[in-house]
């Protein structure tokens, strides 16, 4: 897994636990994170994929996500996590996506998290890519503190409150990471049996 994120590891592992494999971080291994150079998500996640794949000599999954801002052109998009400054907090962050939206009203902050989900094989004969979205709106304040990144200004639609007021397993059933791993699995099952 390209990723030290050890809820990504735990995640993945859980999909893919009747498979018999088991789920490596990078970092476990002694791998960087790769450059996100890429343009898109799905760029992105081919770049760490293959990253760890060339270092490690092994099949390899990564993700990129982020949030996509409908009334700011789709900022911050891939670059999410660094919206406020290359060592922005979650905080920092937030702050100045409420200063961007100012007082637009709700039916105007619509906004998607985005990911894009990948697997490469070492020789790269095989690459895998799922794609998925998680519709909602950006909240005129904070809600809640739980989750990371932007959730507690996140409006999910299904529950009308935060998406840092969901329980992890609310959370991973209907995020865009849950879905894009899934579909990911699902993809891998597919193409190897
Ligand atoms: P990455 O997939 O680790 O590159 O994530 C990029 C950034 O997007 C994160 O640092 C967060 O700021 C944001 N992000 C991605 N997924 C979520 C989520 O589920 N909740 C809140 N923020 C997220």
């Amino acid at each position: 897994m390209a990723s030290g994120n050890p809820g990504k590891i735990r995640e993945i592992a859980r999909l893919l636990s009747d498979l018999g494999i088991d789920i490596v971080a990078q970092s476990a291994l002694g791998v960087d994170d790769a450059d996100e150079t890429g343009k898109t998500f799905a760029e992105n996640a081919f770049i760490k994929a293959r990253h760890a794949a060339a270092a490690t000599g092994l099949p390899a999954i990564a993700d990129d996500s982020g949030l996509v801002v409908d009334a700011l052109d789709g900022a911050p998009g891939i670059y999410s996590a660094r919206y406020a400054g290359p060592d922005a907090s979650d905080d920092m962050n937030i702050d100045k996506l409420l200063a961007a939206l100012g007082d637009v009203e709700i039916p105007a902050r619509g906004a998607a998290f985005h990911c894009a989900a990948t697997f490469v094989t070492p020789d790269d004969e095989t690459a895998l890519i799922c794609e998925a979205q998680w519709c909602g709106a950006i909240l005129q304040a904070r809600q809640g503190d739980g989750g990371f990144g932007y959730d507690p200004v996140f409006l999910d639609p299904e529950s009308g409150a935060s998406s840092a007021l969901l329980t992890p397993q609310q959370k991973n059933a209907r995020s865009h990471r849950g879905k894009a791993l899934r579909g990911l699995v699902a993809l891998i099952r597919e193409h190897f049996s």
